[in-house]
């Protein structure tokens, strides 16, 4: 089994933020949970990430349990969360940013440099701006560093938390073709957005979250062509 969350419930407290989540991953799949503000979406990732723990349920990482794993192993069996606002360091360099990103796993010089040229292959931008302190660029350019930030873990499943929250139209457009040459360089990704449109139109499957719960799910096409999907979340 590649991934599959099974009958989770999350709570912050006394508060449930999930109910019953079911949601199954295959290598090689985008999948976008689309979802109002305050539905659930970024608790998803955390609960994955073990940031809040799920309560009941499962969830299987390439056929290990992880619900009740720490932060630490989670990333080092191969899922790296961008979070949302980035949270990068604003006052490191671009540089430093992505180094941080390979702490975790206490890379060699060598692995290091390899994966720092690698991100640069992907992200020319970040190269030009690597001595240049990640606070001072761009909305997409700090985004593209959370992500390289993600990569340098080498996921086999990269979570991103609203990659296009805050930015510009075309600069979307640039992050939403970054996912996805992510991906056919063999990472599975799961994207949860609040530009639905954008999100559903690069996923293999969809899943959208109401107030807690899954209410809908399906290809990322059926979906875009659902009445009910269309009315409340692409403004039809
Ligand atoms: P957004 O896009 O605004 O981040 P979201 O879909 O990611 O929305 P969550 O942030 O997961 O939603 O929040 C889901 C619910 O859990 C909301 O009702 C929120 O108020 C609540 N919640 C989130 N974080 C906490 C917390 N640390 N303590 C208590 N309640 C929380």
């Amino acid at each position: 089994m590649f991934f599959k969350m099974e009958h989770c419930d999350v709570y912050y407290g006394q508060i449930q933020a999930l109910y019953d989540i079911n949601v199954e991953i295959n290598p090689g799949e985008i999948i976008s949970i689309i979802g109002a503000n305050g539905a659930g979406k970024t608790t998803l990732m955390k609960s994955i990430m073990g940031l809040v723990p799920a309560k009941n349920g499962k969830i299987v990482w390439q056929d290990e349990e992880i619900q009740a794993k720490k932060t630490h192993h989670i990333v080092k069996r191969g899922i790296s969360y961008v979070p949302e606002g980035r949270e990068i360091f604003p006052g490191m360099t671009v540089l430093e940013n992505m180094e941080m990103g390979a702490y975790t796993l206490r890379m060699s010089a060598k692995e290091k440099a390899d994966k720092l040229n690698e991100m640069y292959e992907l992200f020319p931008r970040l190269y030009e701006r690597k001595k240049q302190k990640a606070g001072t660029l761009s909305g997409g350019e700090q985004q593209m560093v959370a992500i390289a930030r993600g990569l340098m873990l080498s996921p086999k499943l990269l979570m991103m938390d609203e990659p296009s929250l805050g930015l510009a139209p075309l600069v979307v457009r640039d992050i939403f073709s970054i996912i996805q040459e992510i991906n056919k360089q063999g990472v599975t990704i799961l994207l949860i957005e609040q530009n639905a449109n954008m999100a559903l139109k690069i996923a293999d499957v969809g899943y959208v979250l109401e107030t807690g719960r899954i209410t809908l799910t399906g290809s990322g096409k059926d979906l875009l062509s659902n009445d009910a999907v269309r009315a409340a979340y692409l403004g039809a």
